[in-house]
């Protein structure tokens, strides 16, 4: 599979100096940017502009994203989380725009999480829609439930490994049941697409980049001509935690989700998009000092982590009691799998070890640096 950061916008290929530069070429350099500049400008101008249509969410983030393309086929990327009210409030935004949800052709997919992927069914049952997604994500949306059932139990084993208590174990549980959904797309309305594909959506010719790291099945989708990214959650005002997963090429191997993560931000930086339309919150054009601001806070919060390991802490759910000071369990899971993020990274740096205890618990410890340690005086 190709990844994101491995598609043909490579940064390597950008000139890394200014002797590639000389001062000669510089001013044909700055017209032709300009002229590039102005024509993306004239091409966003013209183009059908996606429409949001927000639904509630009443956790983390208050809402997810549905993001409307207009047209004779119209189109919807994300199909939004199951909550009673949500399907009625998708209608309200269709008709407010004058569709109906018998109008929709296409329903294009980033991810497979439920607030990503909740009104599937029903936008099936009402409308002769079909589903576009990646081809990793076909199994999800064949059958929602025994992917579900798999990963939970995998999720079990490392929730286990983090430390968490039982009782936030059972109560992670009892709103995944109730969460639960019944998703089972037949074959016949069900295209599949991979990495590097490009799908004409409305006016957009979609170029599919994979964008791994808050799962690893994470897909955005670039139309290169006006510069806009439909992002899902790569880029939010907040950063999305690593959600705990199977690595795919490693069974049994949990995946590391936050330093794949980062290289996807570092990707999406080089790409200089001018507009992103997120799975969470408004359109973003401040991409770059945003994706800057939460690099900086990510390796921050991983010192403060590794501070926290040489104080004694031990397990995640040790390090997220003092990281994540909260009597909500949800947060103290969110706080849980960032813990497991910033160890990831810290292991990448060799900064820490990890090992199990006779429960099966992962236990960290600093790695000394010997090449740091003062020489014995003699
Ligand atoms: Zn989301």
């Amino acid at each position: 599979m190709r990844i994101f950061y491995e598609t043909n916008h490579d940064i390597s290929q950008k000139p890394s100096s200014d002797e590639y530069y000389p001062a000669s070429k510089l001013k044909r350099v700055t017209v032709i940017l300009t002229v590039k500049t102005v024509i993306t400008a004239f091409i966003t101008c013209i183009m059908t502009k996606p429409i949001q249509i927000e639904l509630p969410l009443g956790t983390t983030f208050p809402s997810v994203n549905i993001w409307l393309i207009p047209g004779d086929e119209p189109v919807l990327i994300d199909a939004g989380y199951r909550l009673p009210e949500s399907f009625d409030l998708l209608k309200k935004g269709l008709a407010e725009n004058g569709y109906a949800i018998s109008d929709i052709k296409k329903v294009l997919i980033t991810h497979e999480h439920p607030d990503h992927v909740g009104l599937l069914p029903q936008i099936l049952e009402e409308s002769d829609a079909s589903v576009w997604c990646h081809k990793a994500l076909a199994p999800w949306l064949q059958d929602y439930r025994s992917q579900e059932k798999k990963t939970f139990a995998f999720f079990d084993i490392h929730l286990e490994a983090a430390g968490l208590p039982k009782l936030i174990l059972e109560l992670i549980a009892q709103g995944a049941i109730q969460r639960s959904l019944n998703i089972q797309v037949p074959d016949s309305r069900l295209r599949c697409f991979d990495t590097g594909d490009t799908l004409s959506i409305g006016d957009f010719n979609l170029e599919v980049l994979h964008t791994p790291g808050h799962c690893v099945t994470h897909y955005g989708f670039l139309d290169e001509a006006s510069q806009v990214f439909f992002g899902g959650d790569l880029l939010l005002q907040k950063a999305p935690f690593p959600t705990v997963r199977e690595d795919p090429d490693i069974a049994g191997k949990r995946y590391s989700g936050l330093p794949d993560f980062m290289k996807s931000l570092e990707r999406l930086k080089a790409l200089n998009v001018n507009k992103i339309y997120p799975g969470h919150g408004d359109e973003i054009t401040e991409i770059n000092p945003l994706i800057d601001r939460q690099v900086h806070r990510i390796h921050q919060r991983k010192e403060e982590c590794l501070d926290w390991i040489k104080n004694g802490q031990k397990t995640v759910f040790e390090i997220c009691q003092k990281m994540y000071e909260s009597p909500n369990f949800m947060l103290q899971f969110a706080g849980a799998m960032m813990i497991f993020g910033y160890t990831d990274l810290l292991i990448q740096e060799e900064k820490i070890s990890v090992s199990y205890n006779d429960k099966k618990e992962m236990i960290f410890e600093v790695i000394v640096d010997s090449s740091n340690a003062r020489p014995v005086s003699r």
